[in-house]
């Protein structure tokens, strides 16, 4: 009964296509590769899979491209892997629908953990809405979504609206890095002005008033030059 989970992984460099696949076998995940976005896109098209891991840099076409296609028509969770280091091409990625990034050279424990937490944001969107209003926790902190209450180690923690509607936001994607971008035209609206002064500003006092130490924070995280990451929900 319990299928394995499969996983498309569409990346030309041997190495790093062979390390993968050995890592999500080993893990108990069932894996075709491809070496080019062709074959990967048959791959996907004729087998429905889980999960996409998709390499920017790719011999036939540009990754960006393939996920803007994958998305004309499906919703499945795309991780990109990539080499490139420039912060515009995972934006990119990330604008286009990609649901997240993970830099070369990665670790195996980091790919799992981007894994997991992309099919379990599939898992929940699949399931119905209602599983996302159960409050968020973690390490203390707990987010009731619908009382719009933000608690830490059982103090109330008072939040303006719009520190409200950021920290709900990220919480609602726990574990998944959120751009800059797609943050400010959440809160502010599609029209704001895409500086992100307005939104470093109400991090800082977010930061503030949840991290101990807001230079090193446990909740929220910064992904340099492309947005907020923050802690993982503890009750997947
Ligand atoms: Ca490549």
């Amino acid at each position: 009964m319990n299928a394995k989970t499969y996983i498309v992984l569409i990346e030309d460099e041997k190495n790093i296509c062979n390390f993968i696949a050995t890592t999500l076998t080993a893990q108990g995940y069932k894996v075709s590769a491809a070496p080019n976005a062709r074959s990967g896109l048959s791959l996907i098209t004729s087998g429905c899979p889980d999960l996409v891991l998709l390499d920017l840099g790719l011999p036939d076409r540009d990754g960006i491209e393939i996920i803007r296609e994958i998305r004309t028509w499906a919703s499945i969770p795309i991780i990109v892997i990539s080499a490139r280091t420039q912060e515009q091409e995972k934006v990119l990625a990330l604008d286009c629908g990609a649901d997240d990034y993970i830099t070369k050279p990665f670790g195996s424990s980091e790919l799992m953990a981007r894994i997991r937490t992309a099919l379990r944001h599939s898992n929940r969107l699949q399931t119905g809405s209602r599983l996302n209003q159960r409050p968020y926790r973690a390490n203390g902190l707990v987010i009731d979504f619908e009382k719009r209450l933000v608690t830490l180690n059982g103090e109330n923690i008072h939040l303006t609206q719009i520190e409200f509607k950021i920290v709900s936001l990220l919480a609602r994607s726990s574990g998944k890095v959120i751009t800059y971008d797609s943050i400010i035209s959440h809160v502010w609206g599609p029209y704001a002005d895409d500086n992100n002064r307005i939104l470093r500003v109400n991090m800082a006092n977010i930061r503030r008033k949840l991290e101990q130490n807001p230079a090193e924070p446990h909740y929220i995280f910064t992904e340099i030059g492309i947005g907020y990451r923050m802690l993982e929900d503890q009750e997947g």
